[in-house]
């Protein structure tokens, strides 16, 4: 429900052409964690009535990164000797799908989040309308290499549940859903009165799957009768170019001894850590 509503948000026209910055409002990129109190320089049109109308576009997708590769989890092979199929490693597996499940009113009762899920602390600074708020944010980095950079103590877009007010604060799980440009005209200090496009990093509050051994249970039973499901993962695998070592060889003329370059693909750790998108079969 509440996803569905973002999305018809994010689904609006765009808006470039009616602001006061023209079409810069969507060609413009956004740097992921702009200062909070920035406010771009041609702000402050001053305009005989106040236009506190609030109008929200998508600026940049949230994007999920590709995994890197992909592999298969086989029910029926587990704890089967020699086989990587455990019952650890399922319920390693299994948190993993939880978190990144979203409770929602689907058939299966979840469905896969569109974006990372990270908690998000607030203080609410304006009521955009339609449980929409502006708000001073906290978040840290989430994903595969921080894909999503932490936020701190910057402005952002919340998509509540229920209704807030100006100065309420509270934490909650908000699934990333990318940046969105919000014009608006600020009624707190110091931007008060000014009307103006914010582009921001927005969340929705949402709710992830509940990780107990029922809801295991549930989830084995789902991959048993046909459900496709499946969970991303960071894995730590020995650096392809240097093979683990940390350093690559170069023959010296005239000297026994190789010379030992660094490896530069793994900051000389021998290590890799790749996005994994592991399937669930019966
Ligand atoms: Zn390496």
């Amino acid at each position: 429900m509440k996803l569905r509503l973002l999305l018809s948000l994010l689904a609006l026209p765009l808006v470039a052409q009616t602001t006061p910055f023209g079409t810069k409002v969507s060609a413009e990129p956004a740097p992921a964690a702009a200062p909070a109190t920035a406010a771009p320089a041609a702000a402050g049109i001053s305009d005989e009535f106040v236009d506190d109308s609030v109008q929200i576009s998508p600026f940049r997708p949230s994007s999920l990164p590709e995994a890197k590769t992909t592999r298969t989890f086989q029910l029926s092979k587990l704890n089967r000797l020699g086989s990587a199929e455990t019952t650890k490693e399922l319920q390693r597996l299994y948190s993993a799908f939880a978190s990144q499940s979203i409770v929602d009113g689907s058939p299966a009762g979840s469905s896969k989040a569109l974006g990372y899920v990270t908690p998000v602390t607030y203080s609410v600074l304006q009521d955009l309308g339609d449980n929409r708020y502006l708000a001073k944010a906290a978040w840290p980095a989430a994903g595969p290499n921080e894909a999503l950079a932490a936020g701190v103590d910057t402005m952002a877009l919340l998509l509540l549940e229920k209704p807030a007010k100006a100065g309420d604060t509270g934490t909650i799980k908000g699934m990333h859903v990318g940046a969105v440009a919000i014009l608006f005209t600020p009624d707190f200090a110091p931007l008060k009165g000014r009307r103006l496009t914010l582009r921001r990093e927005a969340f929705v509050e949402c709710v992830t799957l509940e990780e107990s051994p029922a809801g295991l249970q549930r989830f084995v039973e789902a991959i048993t009768a046909g459900a496709e499901l499946s969970a991303t993962t960071n894995e730590t695998i020995p650096c392809k170019k240097c093979g683990g070592l940390g350093f690559t060889r170069e023959a010296q003329k005239g000297q026994l001894v190789d010379k030992r370059i660094p490896c530069a693909d793994c900051a000389s750790t021998g290590k890799q850590i790749i996005s994994v998108e592991t399937k669930f079969v019966p």
